[in-house]
């Protein structure tokens, strides 16, 4: 276990550290203490996100994403056949053709800054994170994951704010830019991650995930609240 390894874990669940990882805080203070702010940060960002989405949301949205539930596949795929060429999200997500600069920047930011932020961040202020989302006119629904990390780098050239969430589809990242106006939705795919981009307030937000399927449900929470 090296220090990023060790940070990785504990920013997924500062409470379940491996005996491994324990032993690496031992005998690395700077570790020890990162751990140490996690662990006092978990309470404190557990209620972050504590805008209550419309009940019956989650399942509406789960309920879209698995279009089979509750029917043949031969169904779902003469229903996918029939809205082929809709301009859905999730059919922007299928077919993009280009990918967009400021979502591709999402993906190289995570790929190679992410850990960096992470291993340098100072302590995380939620109060400042709230009014970044206030200024995008955000809605952070409860229900899109546990918030595993808060801060802010530079990104492009201005101030993101940057959040980690796990949600059921996996680690999700949000870069909350409110000085990055922004024309149109975008979308990228690269290195094995996806990702968009969209207008927000006079700023605007980048999502970047695994899974495409991750990436709709977070849009659809925070878009259609
Ligand atoms: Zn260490």
């Amino acid at each position: 276990v090296n220090c990023l390894d060790f940070r990785r874990e504990v920013l997924v669940d500062p409470c379940a550290a491996s005996a491994d990882a324990l032993e690496h805080a031992r005998a690395c203070p700077s570790c020890a203490e990162f751990h140490a702010r996690a662990s006092a940060l978990d309470a404190e960002i557990a209620g972050l996100l504590e805008v209550p989405a419309p009940s019956g949301l989650e399942d509406r949205i789960l309920e879209s994403l698995e279009p089979s539930r509750g029917g043949s596949r031969r169904r779902f795929l003469a229903l996918a056949a029939s809205l082929a060429g809709a301009a859905t999200i999730g059919t922007a997500a299928l077919f993009a053709t280009r990918d967009d600069p400021v979502a591709l920047a999402g993906i190289d930011f995570v790929v190679e800054e992410e850990a960096n932020a992470i291993l340098t961040a100072k302590p995380a202020d939620p109060g400042e994170l709230r009014h970044a989302a206030l200024t995008l006119r955000l809605a952070l629904p409860a229900q899109l994951g546990e918030v595993r990390y808060i801060g802010t780098c530079p990104f492009r050239g201005t101030i993101a704010h940057h959040v980690i969430v796990t949600t059921p589809q996996g680690k999700a990242t949000l870069l909350l830019l409110p000085d990055q106006g922004l024309t149109e939705r975008g979308e990228a795919s690269s290195r094995g991650l996806r990702s968009f981009v969209r207008p927000a307030g006079r700023g605007s937000v980048a999502v970047i995930a695994e899974s495409s399927r991750g990436l709709e449900r977070i849009e659809r929470m925070v878009w259609s609240s």
